[in-house]
């Protein structure tokens, strides 16, 4: 008998690691879990040896292809250069669409769906042009899809800044969402990415349906919320999956030998892991402050370090790559730092291996920007969190850990608007690490992991979601079928 024939998916990743990881994982789950052929297609950002390492875990096994669209040419664009990290996101995605049109029309035969992330709306028109279910997975949770639904109708509502505003913006069904904490985009709305995001949120609808990196139990009432007709519901034009936690595996060896040794003689559960993702950097005040704060805080660290920002407290993944050599960013720290916490402090120039070292039973604390990605990986591996929010969704996301989820703290104020000062980090480090509020968290946090195990098994609603959106691709393909 003839085997049926796999369902070909075609995903496109927008720019930068934290959009790549999620997508690449999405993959790897189509193919292994549900029968799928993948292709993914790479909008590269810069060539950067961690791009290509998350590349390759999905090449060798060969478990789905990767095809990396030439790099878009911005010249076109006419992007100043202030132009926000948004813009030139949306940007580069633009210029990519004749590329990525030409790499679906050189293909053996034509996908059978497609699915893009929350910069690839513009191209789910190309989904139409071919005739397949388009969807969108929004790698990240369901509060921050809520209030980028929302958005259009708060941009009718709300006059002025909506910083500036004193009460919380209504979300139906949801938590309200604290002026100060909008996503970036919405800080100012004469700025180009405030229009961009806008388009985003009226382009999502026409997807055949809304992928969320989060499960079911994380977020039941936002969820609802999103679902419900009288609510988010009828912006939604198709079915929301919840398919997630999707991050990356931990890996067999994973940590070099020299790290692993190290996090093996430290007792259990004393290490705080200290990173602000793929391109979060802090200002060179903020570094000695925060230098400081862990040596008064006399608790085990792991830090990866990045060179200081230059427009000071703010982050961008547009600086990956340029972390500089080790000697050159241990002078930005405070004067015999190194010396002073040899016995109890690793300080890694830019990049670390997150994932291996979060899941080390040694660490016991993150002191995290909180993207989506590391948020994830730090409930996964059952570890509380300090949220150190910066740019993108994360203040969003930092409110959601420490007053819906309970495994976060926080600073008093956020450290994207003024400088944390060494006490208060000292008091949140101690905190976490060896207080009755860090016990209470790690408790909290492990029954979350406990929850994610269960979700992810075959029996499970991550697992289900994703089964019941291939169905519905089935069924969404026979309809077009037809009314052609
Ligand atoms: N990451 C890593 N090592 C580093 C910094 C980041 O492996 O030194 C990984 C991290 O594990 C996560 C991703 O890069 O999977 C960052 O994604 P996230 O959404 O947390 O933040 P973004 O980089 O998008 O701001």
């Amino acid at each position: 008998i003839e085997k049926p024939k796999k369902l070909h998916a075609a995903l496109l990743s927008s720019p930068g690691m934290g959009h790549l990881i999620p997508i690449i994982e999405l993959g790897k789950r189509l193919v292994a879990d549900h029968g799928f052929e993948v292709t993914v297609f790479v909008v590269p950002s810069q060539a950067s040896l961690a791009e290509v390492e998350i590349i390759d875990s999905a090449m060798t096994p060969m478990i789905l292809e990767v095809v990396e669209l030439p790099a878009p040419d911005l010249t076109a664009a006419g992007l100043g250069p202030n132009a926000s990290m948004v813009t030139r996101l949306a940007a580069m995605m633009r210029e990519a669409r004749l590329a990525f049109r030409s790499a679906l029309a050189v293909m053996e035969a034509r996908p059978d769906v497609l699915i893009v992330d929350l910069f690839g709306t513009e191209h789910l028109c190309i989904g139409d042009e071919l005739g397949i279910p388009k969807y969108v997975y929004i790698a990240t949770n369901a509060w921050f899809l809520a209030l980028l639904l929302h958005s259009p109708t708060l941009d009718k509502e709300v006059n002025g800044e909506y910083v500036d505003q004193t009460e919380p913006f209504n979300i139906p069904g949801c938590k309200p969402v604290r002026p100060e904490d909008v996503v970036d985009p919405m800080l100012d709305r004469s700025d180009q990415q405030y229009r961009e995001y806008l388009r985003m949120a009226s382009e999502i609808p026409m997807g055949d349906g809304i992928l969320l990196n989060v499960w079911e139990d994380l977020q039941v009432e936002t969820l609802a919320a999103l679902r419900n007709k009288e609510f988010l519901g009828p912006v939604a034009n198709g079915p929301i999956y919840t398919i997630g936690p999707l991050i990356r595996p931990v890996r067999p060896a994973g940590l070099e030998k020299e790290l692993l040794e190290w996090l093996d003689k430290q007792p259990s559960e004393s290490v705080l892991f200290v990173s602000f993702g793929s391109g979060g950097t802090l200002s060179a005040e903020q570094l000695v402050e925060l230098a400081w704060g862990l040596e008064l805080s006399r608790q085990r660290f792991i830090w990866v370090l990045r060179k200081p920002a230059v427009k000071s407290l703010d982050g961008s993944f547009f600086n990956v790559g340029k972390g500089g050599g080790g000697d050159e960013l241990l002078s930005f720290l405070p004067d015999g730092f190194e010396v002073r916490t040899r016995n109890v402090g690793l300080v890694l120039p830019s990049w670390a291996p997150q994932v291996d070292i979060l899941s080390h039973p040694s660490v016991g604390g993150f002191l995290s920007h909180c993207g989506w990605n590391s948020t994830l990986e730090s409930m996964v591996s059952g570890v509380p969190m300090i949220a150190w929010p910066l740019y993108a969704e994360q203040r969003l996301n930092a409110t959601l850990l420490v007053e819906e989820t309970g495994v976060a703290i926080r600073p008093k104020e956020l450290p994207s608007k003024k400088i944390v000062r060494r006490e208060e980090i000292e008091k949140l480090v101690r905190m976490i690490m060896v207080e009755q509020k860090g016990h209470t968290m790690r408790a909290r946090v492990k029954e979350l992991k406990t929850n994610v195990e269960k979700a992810v098994t075959k029996e499970g609603t991550s697992y289900e979601s994703l089964r019941k959106m291939k169905d519905d691709c089935k069924t969404r393909i026979h309809q077009i079928k037809k009314a052609h």
